[in-house]
């Protein structure tokens, strides 16, 4: 008998241990030479959740995503990627272990056409086997590209070209998805199919931190909103009761999401 009394308390435990959020910053900050643009920032992105990261431009909330994403070091504090401590990890790691930022910097092949540029990524992350499917997949998600499949890169608009990136970012669903302004100078249309794939991924299982400029859309899409302000966090819980106070908070002269 008691081996199983044994597992019945193992399996109690199981069931009662939360999982631990895909992304937590525990007291980080961060400079650039020596300006310091983080100040003991602490915040968590809940597993299979949507975080909005708001606040004024040069809050801080870009520093946050490199960070996040291994570009920019700590000078103090910690990461934990899934309750693992990833503090100090190179990006490459990190991108192994399943974090992905869009739009990235060197995000698109200029010269070769649509259709290539997802064919290279996605034969490198799926093998031949996988790369017509995910083609398909693409396609059908953004069928903007699927018009422009025969069009160089370096020719589409920046709004197509963000598509794209985030197209290519998508090859393998990442566990958390940094979203960094992507609908930023974008047309409204194009930012609809932006944020209809983000509500795709995250429906899939991904986890992400959104950085937006236009509020509604953040707290349309989030579940917790983090506010930055002079990189120090001011305000953060859920959307459903923090969403109206967020507004008021931003709503300030010269302010912006
Ligand atoms: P925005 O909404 O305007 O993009 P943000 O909240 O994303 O702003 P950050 O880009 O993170 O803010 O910048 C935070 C602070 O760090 C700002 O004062 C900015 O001028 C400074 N900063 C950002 N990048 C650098 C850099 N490469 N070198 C020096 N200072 C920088």
């Amino acid at each position: 008998m008691k081996p199983v009394d044994g597992l019945l308390e193992a399996t109690a435990v199981l069931e009662v241990a939360p999982e631990p959020p895909v992304l937590e910053l525990r007291d980080v900050s961060a400079s650039y030479g020596r300006f310091r643009a983080l100040f003991g920032v602490s915040l968590s992105v809940p597993a299979g959740s949507v975080t909005a990261l708001v606040g004024p431009n040069g809050a801080g909330k870009s520093t946050i995503a490199r960070v996040v994403t291994g570009l920019v070091p700590v000078t103090k504090g910690r990461i934990f990627f899934s309750g693992q401590d990833v503090t100090g990890l190179p990006t490459w790691k990190l991108v192994r272990l399943g974090v992905a930022h869009a739009p990235e910097g060197r995000s698109v092949f200029a010269t070769l056409d649509v259709e290539d540029n997802l064919r290279l990524t996605f034969i490198r992350a799926l093998g031949r086997k996988g790369t017509a499917e995910a083609l398909g997949r693409a396609f059908e998600r953004f069928p903007r590209l699927a018009d422009r499949r025969r069009q160089l890169a370096g020719t589409l608009s920046g709004g197509e070209q963000r598509m794209l990136a985030l197209a290519r970012v998508l090859a393998v669903p990442p566990k958390l998805l940094v979203v960094d302004e992507l609908s930023l100078g974008l047309a409204p249309r194009v930012v609809e199919d932006v944020y209809r794939a983000l509500r795709e991924i995250r429906d899939a299982g991904t986890s992400l931190l959104v950085i937006e400029q236009q509020l509604p859309r953040a707290l349309e899409l989030a579940e917790q909103v983090v506010v930055l302000r002079k990189g120090k966090v001011v305000e953060a819980g859920p959307v459903d009761k923090l969403g109206e106070l967020v507004r008021e908070l931003l709503a300030g002269p010269g302010e912006s999401s």
